[in-house]
């Protein structure tokens, strides 16, 4: 894998949603997500933030999220990537998927719920793939 060249930043995480300490949102799932946003600040210099995770089933409804979400078991995490170009998100989904996220068949970028936003999944069963951080170390989630 390629894209990393040094630390891992942490993704901003404003609170403002439901799970606002992401504590009921699988810790992989954040993980991947700091892994996300350090591939995009390093490859395009810009940051995402994380703009949900974990719903309850009334707030699920509320946004028109699926019976049967992944948000539901705090298998999902939204992130707000507005500031990449479409060819950015291109290559920032790619990569992603390499990373083992929405290997279940999850769109990765959609419109349902929050607006327009890229919507990663870890379902149980499913991990993480090793990440080359490209100084001779690998981050092993
Ligand atoms: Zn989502």
């Amino acid at each position: 894998m390629r894209g990393f060249t040094g630390q891992v930043f942490p993704i901003d995480k404003p609170g403002n949603y439901e799970d606002s300490d992401l504590s009921k949102t699988r810790p992989e799932l954040v993980s991947a997500a700091d892994i996300l946003n350090t591939y995009a600040r390093n490859k395009f210099g810009k940051g995402l933030k994380v703009n949900g995770g974990w719903r309850s089933a009334a707030h699920n409804a509320e946004v028109n999220g699926t019976k049967t979400s992944h948000h539901l078991s705090g298998h999902a995490l939204d992130i707000d990537a507005s500031s990449l170009s479409e060819a950015e998100l291109a290559d920032l989904q790619a990569f992603a998927k390499q990373i083992g996220l929405n290997a279940d068949g999850d769109n990765m970028y959609h419109d349902k719920g929050t607006g327009y936003h890229m919507h990663i999944t870890l379902p149980e069963g499913y991990y993480l793939k090793s990440v080359d951080l490209g100084n001779g170390k690998f981050l092993t989630p």
